[in-house]
């Protein structure tokens, strides 16, 4: 047998468990401190939710997405990024009737792309929405909890750069400005970005072609078009990161690969990694609802991807060691022990305690090896003559110090 995993995908093993567990129980405990439920949607969706939500001339719908025929006919996608169908989720639940809806995942997206350090065909994504809220402290809401996420990770020295992409109402405008600049570059641009031009100008804003970028640096900018409005709610999101002590800084030239977002638009940075630092990104998407055949209905949230975040923690030495996976292995001597030492494991469970017992029977010198091997804080000894008498060992696998104890006693006696 020679099975590969699939390119793009990678296996967790139990040696790596026990980090992902911190990182999502820290996801966990930062967003219901701001007050954020935890929402999980189906691992496929219809395909319109993405080409309606995400956008059809994006790179995930145009050639990213894993999209299948079932055996009913119907297309079928794996989830590519969670946005568009929470939107879904939250329209079909009629939650949204009742703003605010804050809503929090952690779950897995499916995108071909080139695999590539921190970048999988398969990712794990920690998002935030607040669903409702117009105003510019919901912006600062959803920034502020990324910010305590990660540095509930350890994580210092983060920046927020900050940009608005306008409205419906200034957008058209820049838009229009930005078409006509870039129709005069057309001959150095790349040539997705030269179909780009008036399919999807702004996609264009967010290409890696080092020629691309340097005409987009002279093009003109969406904050040199913003209406008053825009204006005021950038404003609005900037005091409010000011009060809360979070350093940002406007980047004018900060867009996002997906068509929905309007407003606001922000990535985290971790300054130490130079130019690939993004952790975080996020912003407003107002619009989305109604792309999808909703209401119009404002929203506004980030997303983490987790795998990157490992790599960089990784990177700063800020992986937890490898901590005991065991309180105690439960040891015994002779095969007719092996029911008693099983009840006797059940016990120590019931009180708590992370339990292993022997598998398979050996000598008491391989058992202890065993433990050792598990670092396992105690090992419980299990011999005929110390049955008869109500009492095990019970050793201290750290300092070999042993000692006969009732077996009553046992769950008291072994600590966490
Ligand atoms: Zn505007
Ligand atoms: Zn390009």
């Amino acid at each position: 047998m020679d099975l590969q995993r699939p390119r793009g995908t990678q296996d967790i093993l139990p040696a790596e468990t026990p980090i992902w567990h911190r990182v999502e129980g820290a996801a966990h405990r930062v967003a219901q401190s701001y007050g954020y439920r935890e929402i999980r949607t189906p691992v496929f969706e219809h395909a319109e939710v993405f080409r309606h939500g995400v956008g059809d001339a994006t790179d995930i719908v145009e050639k990213e997405m894993y999209e299948f025929e079932d055996r009913g006919g119907r297309t079928l996608v794996l989830r590519p990024e969670s946005t568009a169908a929470v939107a879904r989720a939250l329209q079909q639940a009629s939650l949204l009737s009742e703003p605010p809806v804050r809503v929090y995942y952690i779950q897995s997206h499916f995108r071909y792309e080139r695999p590539q350090s921190g970048r999988l065909r398969q990712h794990t994504q920690f998002g935030v929405e607040a669903w409702g809220v117009p105003g510019p402290l919901a912006d600062a809401e959803v920034i502020a909890l990324a910010g305590s996420f990660l540095s509930e990770l350890g994580l210092t020295g983060l920046v927020v750069r900050l940009n608005s992409l306008g409205c419906d109402v200034c957008r058209p405008r820049y838009r229009e400005a930005l078409v006509t600049f870039l129709q005069s570059h057309r001959d150095e641009l790349c040539g997705d970005c030269q179909r780009r031009i008036e399919r999807n100008p702004l996609r264009v804003l967010d290409c890696k072609v080092p020629s691309c970028q340097a005409v987009v640096r002279q093009g003109p900018k969406p904050l040199e078009y913003l209406c008053a409005d825009c204006q005021q709610h950038l404003i609005g999101v900037e005091t409010a990161l000011s009060a809360l002590g979070i350093t940002f800084a406007r980047d004018g030239s900060l867009v996002r690969g997906l068509d929905y977002y309007s407003r606001t638009v922000f990535e985290i940075g971790y300054e130490k990694l130079g130019a690939q630092s993004t952790v975080c990104g996020g912003g407003r998407y107002d619009g989305l609802l109604q792309s999808l055949g909703g209401k119009p209905q404002p929203a506004v949230g980030f997303g983490l991807g987790l795998e990157r975040l490992l790599l960089t923690l990784e990177a700063e030495g800020l992986l937890p060691p490898a901590e005991a996976t065991i309180d105690a292995f439960v040891a015994y001597l002779g095969p007719e022990l092996g029911p008693e030492a099983m009840r006797i494991a059940n016990l120590l469970r019931s009180a708590g305690h992370r339990i292993e017992m022997e598998a398979l029977g050996r000598s008491l010198k391989a058992q202890l090896r065993r433990a050792q091997k598990l670092s396992a804080t105690y090992t419980v000894i299990l011999g005929p003559q110390e049955f008869a008498r109500g009492v095990a060992v019970l050793r201290n696998m750290e300092t070999s110090a042993q000692a006969e104890v009732p077996i009553q006693d046992l769950p008291r006696l072994i600590e966490h």
